[in-house]
């Protein structure tokens, strides 16, 4: 047998019985996990182990690019799963996470590299417009390993720029009651980077300093002015 798949028979013998107690008590009480992380489907970067959650902690949605497409009419895999989060599981946080060395952002960088494969190539179209920023507002010569990473970084800010088109998030950023966070892994470092949504920048998480956060909670003021009228 697969000696991967064999392991099921640790978590059921081992690993559940020793956890018994927050097992019953979610099976008991449901789940209400404080985060939903969209991250790489890439099997190096694992959002449970990178917040060293437990079960129960984190709602998880992944696929290939981390990607999150714009609001539309059409059904998809990651609008069901963004909505239900915010609408039914209320969570606080979302976290668009890429990582470093990532083969969707690298075969965007390749022309002709996704031919083959027309699902990869019509999937991967949902970060064209990081590719085309990727590509103009960073002029310098780069080598093939920069260009990725350029990419990654710009393609976590435009997943993010997506998905304040869903209704129930924008809805929920401007009760002031959902934060959105980039995040980068760095899989050769270990380190996680986060975007400051104020200055545009990624810089490593670090606990001596307070958590960059790409668009913090805060209370809807654009038409501030017509309720106070309306008082
Ligand atoms: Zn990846």
């Amino acid at each position: 047998m697969n000696e991967l798949i064999g392991r099921v028979f640790s978590f059921q013998d081992h690993v559940f019985p020793s956890n018994s107690d927050l097992y019953g008590k979610l099976a008991r009480d449901g789940q209400s996990p404080k985060a939903l992380m969209i991250s790489c489907a890439d099997s190096r970067v694992v959002p449970e182990y990178i917040v060293q959650a437990a079960p129960g902690d984190l709602f998880v949605c992944r696929n290939a690019g981390n990607i999150v497409p714009p609001y539309s009419q059409a059904n998809g895999g990651v609008s069901s799963t963004v909505e239900y989060a915010v609408m039914v599981l209320g969570v606080r946080d979302i976290i668009v996470c890429g990582h470093s060395d990532c083969g969707a952002m690298k075969a965007l960088c390749k022309p002709g590299s996704t031919d083959n494969m027309p699902n990869v190539a019509a999937w991967l179209r949902h970060s064209n417009a990081a590719l085309k920023v990727a590509e103009e507002a960073y002029p310098h010569n780069h080598d093939e390993a920069d260009r990725a990473r350029i990419l990654s970084l710009e393609n976590v800010v435009a997943q993010i720029t997506h998905l304040r088109t869903h209704p129930s998030v924008a809805a929920a950023i401007a009760r002031g009651e959902l934060a959105l966070h980039g995040w980068y892994v760095d899989i050769h470092a270990g380190e996680v980077l986060g975007l400051d949504g104020e200055t545009g920048r990624f810089s490593p998480l670090t606990a001596d300093r307070p958590l960059p956060v790409a668009l913090a909670a805060g209370q809807r003021l654009a038409a501030e002015t017509l309720q106070e009228a309306a008082e």
